[in-house]
């Protein structure tokens, strides 16, 4: 089970050049994704969850042709968005409840064990009957990894999902996604070093839409 990315490149419609032949390979576990803003991780990671087009190159996860057979992407994918919003006025339970009918979760029984599981992992589960618009930032995104962990994905997708949480929050946070990623591959893209240095077992740099480094982290820091 690895994602594999060959040659891709995506130039917006303005001429701004995103993606400029990206070839990486993510195998199971955490891997980082690290750049300054504008270096194209957003635009990469939407491309991966099938959000949006590449114009050339090939993606490939665990035998899937990404750009060809979104569908069966999208059965194994959890993504968690960069601008990722809840409805203020819908408690976390009936949100989730709700998501998971959706998904196709129909067996009453079935479906809130799936949900207190999900509640419970993510640490929520006393703040279930609250509203999501009375959660703190770091509540959300710990909803949000919930939300995107419906249906058990085997690909997980987290954009700058720390920006904005206090430390606290943040060691929380990187907890919860090594417990995740100990069985499927997540990627997680930062432009914090720290972030990838504690949490990833491998990752890459991306500045200007293009791959300058890749590996593991200490490696990386060792050979500068
Ligand atoms: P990051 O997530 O690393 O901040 P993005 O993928 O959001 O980077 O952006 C990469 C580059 O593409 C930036 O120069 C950005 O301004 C540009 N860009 C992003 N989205 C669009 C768009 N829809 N149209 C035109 N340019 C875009
Ligand atoms: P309704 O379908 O009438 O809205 P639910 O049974 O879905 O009611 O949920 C009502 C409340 O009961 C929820 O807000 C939740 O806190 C609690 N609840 C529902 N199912 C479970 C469950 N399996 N385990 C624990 N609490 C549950």
């Amino acid at each position: 089970m690895e994602l594999r990315l060959e040659g891709v490149s995506k130039t917006y419609p303005n001429g701004t050049r995103a993606l400029h032949d990206v070839t990486l390979t993510i195998p199971r576990g955490m891997f980082g994704l690290l750049g300054p803003n504008g270096a194209g991780k957003s635009t990469l990671m939407r491309s991966i969850a099938t959000l949006q087009e590449v114009d050339a190159g090939s993606m490939t996860f665990d035998g899937i042709d990404i750009r060809k057979d979104k569908d069966r992407l999208r059965d194994v994918l959890g993504f968690l968005p960069q601008d990722f919003g809840v409805y203020p006025k819908v408690t976390a339970w009936d949100m989730l409840d709700h998501l998971a009918q959706l998904k196709g979760l129909s067996q009453r029984r079935s479906r809130h064990d799936a949900v207190k599981a999900l509640l419970t992992k993510v640490n929520l589960w006393e703040h279930r009957d609250r509203r999501l618009g009375g959660f703190s930032g770091g509540m959300k995104q710990r909803f949000g990894i919930a939300q995107a962990l419906l249906g058990d994905p085997k690909l997980l997708i987290v954009d700058e999902p720390t920006a904005g949480l206090d430390p606290a929050e943040r060691f929380r946070f990187h907890n919860l996604l090594a417990e995740i990623s100990a069985d499927i591959v997540v990627l997680l893209s930062t432009h914090i070093v720290s972030d990838v240095a504690d949490l990833c077992q491998n990752m890459a740099v991306l500045a200007q839409g293009r791959v300058v480094t890749s590996g593991h982290p200490l490696r990386l820091v060792e050979e500068l």
